[in-house]
């Protein structure tokens, strides 16, 4: 059997290979995801992200654990931005291990910067593929803190959580960074500290002027049905849409969790019922291949320059000599990298 095989048929030595070899970016990296990619896309993907501190790691484990007790099979991916390690066990994973380990229900990987974050987001994705090829049920993709890259990452999953916890001052940096957006489900950890409330409370604050921001009068008026608890019902809406719920967690106790495995299991129905988990498939797949297209475009055109063309040029820029728009129709022009003759000048 060759390694895909071995893969496909559940052997874990062989789906640490593939992933170290997609990970390195051998000559044949490629080759096997192309083998692989076939067998992706049905594993149902939750991306988790949140300030550190927040009880990110802590909270992946007790999700993992709850998965596990409904006989569902995890597949674990840490990415750490800042960390320059990589395929070795960052520091949460130490915990994780310790607490996970020996289940063969579980895979559990991490990946750290090499590079560009792009770079990241690229592997994270061609990692998370292979995981996925290798028959997880569920994939949980756990990104340190709220910024572009962990929102590039993110928008590789499925139903993405954001973990917020009391104190770190994040109700600001929150809607700072966009991630009111991503957000399918909002977890509020550390939810035996003081504040919790707060934040519970500053996050509704934020979906209520969002929706009155963005919904017309009479969508208002569907929201404007109030709870028990005094907010809209979270969920799907009855225009179609979805109000991401707000749940306490207390992840050191498992306080919190079932009911957050329960609320990313309705999205992920909600998802299939309704046409989005296609429509999110399509825009995905677009933006993969844009950037492997753009990648791989630029490589080629940079292979073609004449030794220190691209320095002289980018000094000219520099210098105001020249504009770079100018200068990139010029090295266009000079390398023709379609080979189609339609760059000659
Ligand atoms: P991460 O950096 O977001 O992954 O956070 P960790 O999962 O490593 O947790 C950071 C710290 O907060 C650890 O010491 C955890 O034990 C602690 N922690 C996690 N969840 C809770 C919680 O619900 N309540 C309290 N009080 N501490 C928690």
């Amino acid at each position: 059997m060759d390694l895909v095989e071995q893969l496909l048929a559940g052997n874990r030595r062989a789906l640490a290979r593939v992933i170290s070899q997609v990970e390195d970016g051998t000559d044949a990296a490629q080759g096997l995801l192309a083998a692989l990619y076939g067998h992706t896309g049905r594993a149902h993907v939750i991306g988790i992200t949140g300030p550190p501190g927040s009880g990110k790691s802590t909270l992946v484990n007790a999700l993992a654990r709850a998965y596990r007790t409904t006989g569902k099979t995890v597949g674990i991916i840490a990415v750490d931005p800042t960390s320059p390690f990589s395929g070795g066990a960052l520091l949460g994973d130490r915990v994780r291990m310790r607490d996970l380990a020996g289940d063969p229900g579980i895979f559990i990987r991490s990946m750290a910067t090499r590079g560009s974050l792009g770079g990241l987001a690229r592997a994270t994705a061609d990692v998370l593929s292979v995981i996925d090829a290798a028959g997880f049920d569920r994939i949980l993709i756990e990104t340190v803190g709220v910024g572009q890259a962990e929102i590039d990452i993110a928008s590789a999953a499925h139903t993405t959580i954001v973990v917020e916890a009391p104190g770190l001052g994040d109700e600001v940096q929150a809607i700072k960074a966009g991630v009111l957006e991503i957000a399918d489900v909002f977890a509020v950890n550390k939810a035996d500290r003081d504040g919790a409330d707060h934040t519970v409370m500053a996050l509704h604050m934020m979906q209520g002027l969002a929706a009155a921001g963005m919904a017309s009068p009479a969508a208002g008026h569907h929201r404007g049905e109030r709870a028990s608890h005094g907010h809209p019902e979270a969920g799907e809406q009855p225009d179609g849409g979805w109000l991401p719920p707000i749940v306490k967690t207390i992840a050191v106790r498992g306080e919190g969790v079932e009911e957050l495995h329960g609320w990313i299991e309705r999205h992920a129905d909600y998802l299939h019922s309704t046409r989005q988990l296609s429509q999110r498939e399509a825009v995905r797949a677009r933006s993969e291949l844009d950037q492997i297209l753009r990648d791989r475009l630029l490589a080629t055109l940079l292979r073609r320059l004449p030794p220190g063309q691209l320095d002289s040029i980018i000094a000219a820029i520099a210098r105001r000599e020249m504009d770079p728009y100018s200068a990139a129709d010029r090295l266009l022009a000079a390398c023709d990298p379609l080979g189609t003759g339609a760059g000659a000048p």
